[in-house]
């Protein structure tokens, strides 16, 4: 791809995102709220953008990956965002996880400049991001995707094209629901394992080998057990996932109470100041769930 790309947010996916096009050739503009966090970035050959702007109007194409909706639209509609420097021609890809309501505002402003607008949340997390893995579920602009693809491939090692606008954003709420869903039932047999005198890495071992063997169990047990928890996908993101998945289910009247509950589990997590943790670090308000700080 000849274009250089533009990339806004360097957190923990971004980051990883970044240095993998710059591995793989590619010519990028960073830009982060915390400019610091671009100079790793610089190492691996990027150039850096003062302002959303900046690298809007430097870069034919720009990715966003940003922490949820308030600052996914604050990126492009406040001043020196994206949407100063949108025209005819240019292309703007959201890869944040927010609701479709956001993505759809961001679309329209987006085209009413004459630009092209693209979706694509990403299934996978800290490693897979580092490893290029990730899996894309894009929407929007079809002719746009197609641009982008080669950046995808680098990035991740699947994209789907699922057609207008909200059903990337609609797909990715589900899968994180049933993800923070699962995460929580896991977490309640860990505790029930541990309380009632049975050893948890046995029980780790146990689901392992039957239909429960899951990626997931696997990579959070061993941390659950051993209270570690830095963060790959932050705590705070994933109640904001089922905060979001949950408004889906309200608006499509579909009854959640297994997420409703699971939701309850991230925010009380949340309130003991374990947003900032991975989100495995639910496991400490399940096992307490009466504690509070
Ligand atoms: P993160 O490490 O918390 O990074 C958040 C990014 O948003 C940072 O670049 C941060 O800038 C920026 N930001 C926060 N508040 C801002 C503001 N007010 N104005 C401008 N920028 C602001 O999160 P992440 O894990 O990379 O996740 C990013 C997105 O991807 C989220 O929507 C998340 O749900 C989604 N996601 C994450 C994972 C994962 O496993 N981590 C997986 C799939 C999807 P600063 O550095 O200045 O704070």
């Amino acid at each position: 791809m000849e274009e250089e790309i533009g990339f806004l947010g360097m957190g923990i996916m971004g980051k990883a995102m970044a240095v993998n096009l710059l591995r793989h050739g590619f010519k990028v503009t960073v830009w982060n709220r915390t400019l610091s966090k671009c100079d790793e970035l610089v190492d691996h050959g990027a150039s850096v953008g003062k302002t959303p702007a900046e690298v809007v109007k430097k870069c034919k194409y720009t990715i966003a990956i940003l922490a949820d909706p308030t600052v996914a639209l604050s990126v492009v509609f406040d001043k020196n965002g994206v949407l100063e420097q949108i025209s005819s021609g240019k292309g703007y890809i959201d890869m944040s996880t927010v609701d479709f309501h956001t993505s759809s505002r961001i679309s329209e402003a987006i085209i009413s400049k004459g630009g092209y607008f693209l979706e694509a949340p990403v299934s996978g997390s800290k490693k897979p991001a580092e490893d290029g893995q990730l899996v894309m579920l894009a929407a929007g602009e079809k002719a746009l995707y197609d641009k982008i693809l080669p950046a995808f491939d680098v990035m991740g090692k699947k994209s789907f094209f699922l057609g207008q606008i909200g059903n990337g954003a609609k797909t990715k709420l589900v899968v994180n629901m049933i993800m923070g869903s699962v995460l929580n039932a896991f977490s309640e047999g860990l505790t029930l394992a541990d309380k009632s005198g049975l050893d948890p890495q046995t029980l780790l071992d146990v689901l392992d080998l039957g239909g429960t063997a899951s990626p997931l169990f696997r990579m959070k047990g061993p941390a659950m057990i051993q209270k570690s928890y830095p963060p790959q996908f932050p705590l705070k993101h994933q109640q904001k996932d089922m905060r979001l998945a949950l408004a889906l289910g309200d608006e499509n009247a579909v009854s959640m109470p297994v997420a409703a509950a699971a939701n309850e589990a991230f925010k009380k997590a949340r309130s003991m100041g374990l947003g900032d943790l991975d989100f495995a670090a639910v496991h400490e308000a399940v096992k307490f769930p009466g504690s509070s700080s």
